[in-house]
């Protein structure tokens, strides 16, 4: 079959954490949907503009936040967001993306985030290293069938505006939300072993591909 010329394309943020896990997974997306589509990582501003949806990997939001500065990523991604290209934060992706940060045990951090995401968060609401475990999430989003959330010194979203979306809960605490082309995780699903939150990305960002 003749291969289409314009090929979706899925980034990475490359900078620290659980990056090869997020780009298998996209791949996986991809290859399960018979998409022409590859997945590149991205550190780089004019990396940046090229793809048609980011993900941003859990691991460590203050660093990533600061190796994106240094490369003058942020404020780039904040305008592409912005515009209106998918991303999908998940753990300390997310806390990158939202307006607010608290931590647990100390209080607001201050740490610069792009702030594209209504939401105010709290670092490590479940404890710390040692606290971290799996749950069966219900996240209609996706279909039917539990989707196993694992939470690695997880957040949670401890306020939504009101163009949030809750999309999944565990143990009363919020942990999924949707903005419009922004999906927010406090759990790794580069790590469920089930990428349908993946296929759910590499999805808007084709239909964003298509409208531009
Ligand atoms: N607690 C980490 C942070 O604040 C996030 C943990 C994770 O991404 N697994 O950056």
């Amino acid at each position: 079959m003749k291969k289409k010329k314009h090929q979706l394309t899925i980034g990475v943020l490359g900078f620290q954490g659980d990056i090869e896990e997020n780009v298998a997974a996209a791949e996986q997306a991809v290859e399960e949907m018979k998409i022409n589509g590859k997945v590149e990582l991205v550190r780089y501003p004019e990396e940046m503009e090229k793809v048609d949806g980011l993900i941003l990997p859990g691991g460590e939001s203050t660093v990533q936040t600061a190796l994106a500065a240094i490369q003058r990523s942020l404020p780039i991604l904040k305008k592409r967001i912005a515009d209106g290209m998918p991303v999908l934060g998940t753990c300390a992706g997310m806390i990158m993306l939202s307006k607010k940060v608290y931590d647990h045990a100390v209080g607001e951090t201050k740490q610069k985030t792009t702030g594209n995401l209504d939401i105010v968060i709290e670092r490590n609401a479940f404890g710390r290293q040692n606290d971290s475990f799996e749950a069966d999430l219900k996240i209609d989003m996706l279909g039917k069938g539990a989707f196993k959330g694992v939470f690695i010194r997880a957040p949670a979203v401890s306020e939504a505006g009101k163009d949030v979306e809750v999309i999944a809960t565990h143990a009363s605490k919020i942990v999924a939300v949707k903005q419009k082309n922004i999906i927010g995780t406090s759990f790794h699903p580069e790590l469920a072993g089930d990428v349908r939150m993946h296929k759910q990305f590499v999805k808007m960002a084709l239909d964003y591909r298509r409208t531009k």
